[in-house]
């Protein structure tokens, strides 16, 4: 079946699939990176939330460690000024000791500073509006509580606030103690990690208030996101990721997000696929435009290359024509060459050709060969009366004739031997049989009835010679023809339209 295309199909077909291979592994190689690339930012995603949550989780539990201590020192000393100053020192440690305490604070059930760590405070300030007072003189709850940032009113920055319940004796609401935590201590840390430009991270409350948000915009804070998508997944898995289009600014991110072990809050880091993919894109664009032209280039020397074989296909049929058309010419020439160009009969050149053949076959086989020698009767006359045309004519009309009525057996040849003489070679034919031939055609020349008034008898005839010989070896093939002539001579003697007849002896041995 292959062999019904040509090479060129075949050319062009290996020129193809080699430029599509090109594209194809550069298509295939590029999904490759982008996959790749993607992990990559999904485990940069993941490691910045496991780092975060890991760090916010540590940085309110020394906090918190340090409220669990002061309040229990309290509700088991008392409010005693000797035991306050003594909680006093301890703050000041505790702040000293941790970087991200902003300060520790104490206040009675009605919002009144107790003791604080800052060394000199107004006491008149009143902290009873705070969310956190709210929340611990309406539950009873004992452990932690982390509450939105605030602007501090010590500090005027905005801190974390992280408290604890005070109780009475009785069991009544005593006031709260409260950590301050820096937010800047948060945003020191989340600025370490390389995000990207179009990245973010955040520090989520468990209720979906927003605490905090690196790049920091501080009219964000506290911001609900309860309603995002994000809060949704939180809420529904607790750690995960997922792609979510932000709801501060509609970028579609990368988040990992991760709740903290000890306490009802979340972080997310979100990474921009957009903005992770860039440098992916501009080495897949460099990287096509040069499959591109590589692929054009091969394309065109390919083009070339086809083109050049197409010529030379082109080039060998047109050979291959020149070639059957010189054969063809050769073959006509070679016909024409041995062929009368008048009558349309074999020439003397066959005539001598195929005399010398069968002349030897005769020999060999020891068969009796025969000649006719057939000469038109006053045919000077004719064409003196009828004009040189009408001879021609008159010729081709006694050659067909003559050669409808020659037996046509391999070897027979009828041929214009001369002017208007025509000579019959009949290999394997005795005399007998010639003169039977002869004088078949000399009865039907005559019977043509062609008027010829140059002629005694009134009509075109012609006479015959024949001759028939045996030959052996040592005889000459222009004996035969000879005594045909000569036998056509006694006939031309004896009166014309006749066949005059003599038998050849073999050459003397
Ligand atoms: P005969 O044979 O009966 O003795 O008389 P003849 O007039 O035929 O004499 P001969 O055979 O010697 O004459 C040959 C004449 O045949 C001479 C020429 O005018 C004529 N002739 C020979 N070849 C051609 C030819 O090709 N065309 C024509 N029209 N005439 C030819
Ligand atoms: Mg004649
Ligand atoms: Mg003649």
């Amino acid at each position: 079946m292959f062999k019904r295309y040509t090479i060129t199909f075949w050319a062009t077909l290996f020129v193809g699939v080699v430029c599509l291979s090109l594209v194809a592994v550069d298509v295939w190689r590029s999904l490759i990176a982008r996959d790749a690339q993607l992990q990559e930012m999904q485990r940069l995603a993941s490691n910045v939330a496991r780092a975060m949550a890991q760090h916010a989780d540590d940085t309110i539990k020394a906090a918190d460690t340090a409220l669990a201590d002061i309040v229990e020192r309290i509700e088991a000393d008392g409010l005693g000024a000797p035991q306050l100053a003594r909680v006093r020192r301890q703050m000041q440690a505790h702040v000293a000791n941790l970087p991200q305490l902003a300060g520790l604070f104490m206040y009675d059930e009605r919002g009144q500073w107790l003791v604080n760590s800052p060394a000199v405070l107004g006491a008149s300030l009143n902290n009873a509006d705070r969310e956190y007072f709210e929340y611990y003189r309406t539950h009873s709850e004992r452990g932690p509580h982390v509450g939105p940032p605030v602007i501090s009113r010590t500090s005027g920055k905005w801190i974390i606030p992280v408290s604890r319940r005070l109780d009475k004796a009785d069991g009544g609401f005593g006031g709260v103690v409260l950590a301050t935590l820096d937010i800047d201590y948060f945003r020191r840390y989340y600025q370490s990690f390389d995000i990207g430009a179009r990245g973010a991270v955040a520090l989520i409350s468990g209720q979906g208030a927003l605490m905090l948000r690196q790049p920091f915009d501080e009219n964000r804070v506290g911001v609900s996101l309860a309603d995002s998508t994000l809060f949704r997944a939180y809420r529904a898995h607790s750690s995960g990721s997922g792609l979510f289009a932000s709801s501060y600014d509609g970028e579609v991110r990368y988040n990992s997000y991760r709740g903290l072990e000890h306490y009802p809050l979340f972080v997310t880091a979100a990474l921009s696929q957009q903005e992770m993919l860039e440098q992916w894109r501009h080495d897949s664009f460099t990287r096509s435009i040069g499959v591109i032209v590589l692929a054009a280039l091969l394309g065109f020397f390919g083009k070339r290359l086809v083109d050049q074989i197409n010529l030379r296909v082109q080039a060998e049929a047109e050979l291959r024509r020149a070639r059957d058309a010189l054969e063809g010419a050769n073959r006509t020439l070679e016909r024409l060459a041995m062929q009368d160009g008048l009558t349309g009969l074999a020439n003397r050149r066959q005539l001598d050709v195929t005399l010398g053949n069968e002349f030897s076959r005769a020999i060999r086989h020891a068969d009796t060969l025969s000649c006719v020698m057939i000469d038109v009767d006053y045919f000077k006359q004719y064409n003196d009366l009828y004009g040189h045309g009408a001879g021609d004519d008159c010729l081709c009309a006694v050659s067909k004739l003559i050669r409808a009525l020659t037996p046509k057996r391999p070897g027979d040849v009828v041929a214009r031997y001369g002017g208007e003489e025509i000579a019959i070679l009949l290999p394997n034919t005795g005399l007998e049989g010639a003169v039977a031939v002869a004088e078949r055609i000399r009865q039907a020349i005559a019977g043509m009835n062609t008027p010829h008034h140059g002629s005694p008898f009134g009509m075109v005839t012609v006479s015959a010679g024949v001759a028939a010989m045996a030959p052996r070896r040592g005889d000459l093939a222009g004996r035969l023809v000879e005594a045909a002539d000569k036998a056509l001579y006694a006939a031309k003697s004896a009166g014309r339209n006749q066949v005059g007849a003599a038998a050849v002896p073999p050459a003397a041995p």
